[in-house]
């Protein structure tokens, strides 16, 4: 352990402000929360040392990815992202001041959500440092992946692609748009997979298929960046890569917000095209084992 565990604890006791119906926050066996007047949402991401960040990159960058990354689901599903929960595995031989950074960054994180941190872990590892957290939130109506229906729009809410660049660190979770799509939106999910493996998702639990604008896709500046290295098409980037952790929704036509990005529609006929060719929907999958 680089420093010792409970002087840790201490100080983000110390750290950690209360916030929204919290009753009791870090200090005892369980937080003691008020449940919302909505439904309660509960999501749970684990981040890993060489997986999902270097060992070398910024440690509050990485705590901010750490709780980001679960507000970001809580947002795909039209909610307010409200607590959370975060326990370290720390290596030994890691900086003294790591851990306390990495905290640093969940905090950050948790300010910008409106979420405060009410618990947590902390343990040794002889393997890589990990970070996982859980995120409770509240949502009145949550949106899932199964609501889309034939005619409904598509839309993205940001550009994406080459996220790798940095984004995946930096993002900020679209908790603000998420809550104003939940009052339109038939299905949502977050940007982390790729847009088109995101896609699929929502068209495997809504029984749809859909059919993309190639030209209507936003294309992030990092996508052309990282293009000119790898050989591959920007666009490519941007419907592959993955942590844009923007929102992916359908909605009807009529009810699309003018300040998103419609990008193809919902069709009966199963299956994904762009400009009416089929594609295979293509992202980043974790090879377990
Ligand atoms: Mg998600």
């Amino acid at each position: 352990m680089p420093e010792r565990e409970f002087d840790l604890i201490a100080w983000i006791r110390r750290a950690a402000s209360r916030g929204r119906g919290v009753r009791t926050g870090i200090g005892d066996d369980c937080a003691v929360l008020d449940l919302p007047g909505g439904r309660l949402l509960a999501t749970t991401d684990v981040i890993v040392s060489g997986v999902d960040f270097l060992p070398r990159e910024n440690p509050v960058l990485i705590g901010r990815k750490a709780a980001n990354v679960n507000f970001s689901d809580v947002a795909a599903m039209g909610g307010r992202p409200l607590w959370l929960l975060a326990s370290l595995t720390l290596p030994p031989g890691l900086p003294a001041h790591w851990a306390r950074k990495v905290t640093r960054g969940l905090l950050d994180a948790c300010r910008a959500a409106g979420a405060s941190l009410v618990g947590g872990d902390l343990s040794a590892t002889s393997g890589p440092a990990a970070i996982c957290c859980t995120a409770l939130g509240e949502a009145r109506k949550p949106v899932l992946r199964s609501g889309a229906r034939p005619g409904d729009a598509i839309g993205v809410t940001g550009p994406c692609g080459g996220s790798i660049l940095r984004r995946h660190l930096t993002f900020r979770p679209r908790v603000d748009e998420g809550l104003r799509l939940a009052r339109v939106a038939t299905a949502m999910i977050d940007v982390s997979d790729g847009l088109t493996a995101d896609l699929d998702h929502i068209l495997d639990e809504s029984r749809v298929g859909a059919d993309l604008d190639s030209r209507a896709i936003p294309v992030h500046a990092d996508a052309r960046r990282v293009a000119r290295r790898s050989g591959r098409t920007p666009l490519d980037h941007a419907l592959t890569d993955g942590e844009d952790f923007e929102l992916l929704f359908t909605c009807p036509p009529r009810r699309f917000p003018r300040w998103a990005r419609r990008i193809g529609t919902i069709t009966r006929r199963r299956g994904l095209r762009l400009d009416a060719r089929a594609i295979r929907p293509r992202g980043y999958e974790h090879v377990l084992g």
